[in-house]
This record gives structure tokens, sequence and C-alpha cells, in this order.
């Protein structure tokens, strides 16, 4: 039997109706922006295997990397033990942070690192006996799979079946073009009740819902307010970080920072499970006493794996020796002129793009929704055409890894435009 009946017989996937899915694809390499099946066929990755891979697919200088350091110590706990890759990480990503971050929180996945960052938060007002305990976050947010980042997102299909047992969250509205006035005010209410612990966004681009973009001038503003009522900003880079907006980190753009940061997927270039956050100096001074109850009480059995933190140097390491904001400029500048190529045609609703991120929302009649049947047309015809996209309902949008070529790019474009022709 092949792998991807065996498959069927045993394993579950994410996010997949498994009663009426089609086979897995069985890969069996990668090498730069491409995957290779069992029977040989070549994929074009266009979504860096769900926007996590940076540099291309089994790159050997992370392998090397990640191999000598497994020779030497692949795993030890985290509490009252150190090691070099941790440490060596956490003071490059506070050199290359924006907004004078002091302190580096591992976990080991972007949930994680979200649910830290809304513990943190919320610890630091309890600590300091603030009286201040609301989450605040956009109507339209993902921040995660777990408890407390699923009540962080957005009340939509992913968390219906969790309602009765998700926090309360104060959601505003996402500041899309003509909604931030709004969005706006409904945050100036919220923080004027004196009640807000934290406000957690991710900036300028909302992944899972639609890659929906906002400007970094709401953002700005929204970070300033927040400061002003002492509410804890929280950005979740975990999507936006290491180069995908067309900078290392998307809250570049703003001239106010967070006081917390959290980053996973392209952390280690992809290569291995790690998460982040960041914080400033005074929430880790609030946990700081002779009282050892306002101690932290978190941590997970693979708290800064190792492994994952020397790929995640290595990852750093490229960022230099491959030139890689070169790519991710050339890539910016090509999605920008297919952007505007297509912007026009009848069947794009809407064609969005912030640096390497482009997403063109299908006009289908419908309203654009995670459920739009279209994509069941869409995946099959971009698989057959040898690219991987995968389509959030009638959005289909790439996110390469930066290593892709011009001529796989425009082939990427070529085969978006051919599809647009084929929809009725
Ligand atoms: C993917 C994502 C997460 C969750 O990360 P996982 O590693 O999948 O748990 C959190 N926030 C944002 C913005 C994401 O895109």
């Amino acid at each position: 039997m092949s792998i991807s009946k065996r498959d069927l017989e045993s394993v579950w996937h994410p996010y997949t109706q498994m009663k009426d899915a089609d086979l897995a694809v069985t890969i069996v390499k990668g090498n730069g922006a491409s995957l290779y099946d069992e029977n040989g066929n070549k994929y074009i990755d266009a979504i860096s295997s769900w926007w996590v891979n940076t540099h291309g697919h089994a790159h050997p200088y992370i392998a090397q990397k990640v191999y000598e350091q497994f020779l030497k110590i692949e795993h030890v706990i985290f509490a009252g033990f150190t090691h070099e890759p941790a440490v060596v990480l956490a003071e490059r990503l506070l050199k290359i942070l924006p907004g004078n971050l002091s302190k580096i929180f591992y976990s080991d996945n972007g949930s994680t690192a979200v649910e830290v960052a809304l513990k943190m938060a919320l610890q630091y007002h309890d600590n300091l006996n603030t009286g201040k305990n609301k989450i605040i976050a956009f109507e339209d947010a993902y921040h995660g799979d777990t408890f407390g980042a699923m009540s962080a997102s957005a009340r939509n299909v992913f968390t219906n079946a969790f309602q009765s047992k998700l926090f309360d969250v104060c959601f505003i509205p996402t500041p899309l073009s003509g909604k931030e006035e709004q969005a706006l005010c409904a945050l100036e209410d919220i923080l004027q009740s004196n009640q807000a612990a934290a406000f957690i966004f991710e900036p300028l681009v909302l992944g899972a819902s639609g890659m929906l973009m906002y400007e970094e001038k709401v953002l700005d503003l929204m970070i300033q307010m927040c400061s002003q009522y002492q509410c804890i900003t929280i950005a979740d880079e975990v999507f936006t970080g290491f180069g995908r907006t067309g900078k290392m980190f998307a809250t570049e753009y703003c001239n106010h920072k967070a006081d917390v940061v959290c980053l996973s997927k392209g952390l280690t270039g992809g290569a291995m499970p790690l998460g982040v956050t960041a914080c400033k100096q005074f929430i880790y001074d609030a946990f700081l006493s002779d009282d050892k109850r306002k101690t932290f009480f978190h941590g997970h059995s693979f708290t800064a794996n190792p492994l994952a933190c020397s790929a995640a140097n290595a990852s750093l390491d490229l960022f230099e020796k491959e030139n890689t904001f070169e790519k991710i400029k050339i890539i910016s500048q090509l999605n920008i002129a297919f952007a505007q190529n297509i912007s026009t045609h009848s069947k794009v609703k809407e064609v969005r793009v912030i640096g390497t991120i482009l997403a063109v929302e299908i006009n289908t009649g419908d309203k654009s929704d995670y459920l739009n049947e279209i994509k069941h047309f869409l995946f099959p015809y971009f698989l057959k055409h040898g690219i991987i996209v995968r389509p959030l309902g009638n959005i289909v949008y790439i996110v390469p890894p930066y290593c892709i070529t011009e001529e796989e790019l425009n082939y990427i474009y070529q085969i978006i435009k051919n599809c647009l022709e084929e929809i009725k």
C-alpha cells in the first residue's frame, strides 16, 4: 500500500475534513522552493509550507548546524540549566527586534508564544494589583489554536464549537481601509474604562483571516494610545516576522513599538518548531519579588530546544550570508507589478500586497469566506500545474520562500492568470 493510502488509515490531518479529503500527497524531498513527491513530481511550495520556510527546503547550512548541535547536546531541561544556542539566539534577537526589548522567553510554537504573551500581560497586572484584566483584539484576528489564543481570535468557524469555553475579549473593528476611525474610537472607549490589561494584534496583515491588510499609520496610533493608558501592547509577529512584509519585523514600519513580540514560523527558517515571546524590562521587573507567588509559572518540556535554537541561529546567519533582503526586495517588486497587472480583472475582487505576501481575492458572487467552495477547484488546479497553494476560501495567496527564483515566481503569476480565466 502506498504511504498516502496508509496515511488515510492511521493519520488525522490538521484543518482537514477527512470525510472527503483527497489522499495526502507524499513528499519525499525538498530543495530550494521545490518539493518532490514519491513519483518524482515537482511542486513549487508557494506558501512556504504554512508560512514557515524562509531560505528553502532541506537547506544544507541549517542541516549542518543542527547536526553539529545534536552531537553535543540535543535537549536539556531549561529550568536551572541553559546552553549556548539559546543564549546566543536571545542576544541576537534582542539586537534586531524593534523597540528596546530586554528578555526572551522560549516556547515551541506560535500558539504557545501567544499564550505566554497573554499570561505575561495578565500576571503583570495581577502582580502589580492594577485591577486591569481585559484583553483587546481585532475582530478578524487569528492568534493560534490553544484556548487562550483562540479566545483572542475571531469568533468564527475555527472557534464556534468552543465559544462557551473561551474567555471574554473586547473585540474592536480591524482597521481596514475605511474603518480606521471606527477602530480607533472603539479602542479609545475601552482604554478609557481603565481595565485593559493588553492589546494583542497582528501587525499590518491578518494572515489566517484572509491576508487582510491595514495601514501602519493607524497601528502606530493604536500602540501610542495603549501606552498612554498603561495597556500592554503585544505584536503577534508569528507570521509577519523574519522578512515577510519586506522588513525583518512588521512593527519596524511603526514609530511606536510593542511591549511584547511573539515569534515562531520563520524563526528557525522553517526547519524546527520554536516559539519566542520577547518583552520589555518593565514587564520582567514586575515578576521579580521575594514573594514566590509572583513567579511566572509557565514552561514547556521542550522550552528552548537546543536543536531548534541552532536552526534559528543558522537561519539568522543565512539572512546575512545569502543577502536575503535583496531577494525579499525583488519578490516584493515583482508582487507589486503583478498585482497592478491583474487588479482590473473581472474575477478579481481585490488584490493585496505587502512585501513577499500577495493575496488575490476572487470574485465568486458569494461573500468572502473560509468555507467558500471555490477552494475545492483552486487547490487541485494549482497542484496539477506543480504549485502548492492553500486558498483561504476564495482568497488565493502566495507566501514564497525567499530563495524562490524569478522564473518560478513568474510561472506562479502565469498560472494565477490562467486560473482566473478558468473560473466561470
Ligand atoms: C500561525 C499563527 C499563529 C499560531 O502559530 P502555530 O505555530 O501554528 O501554533 C499565531 N499567530 C499568527 C499571527 C499566526 O499566523
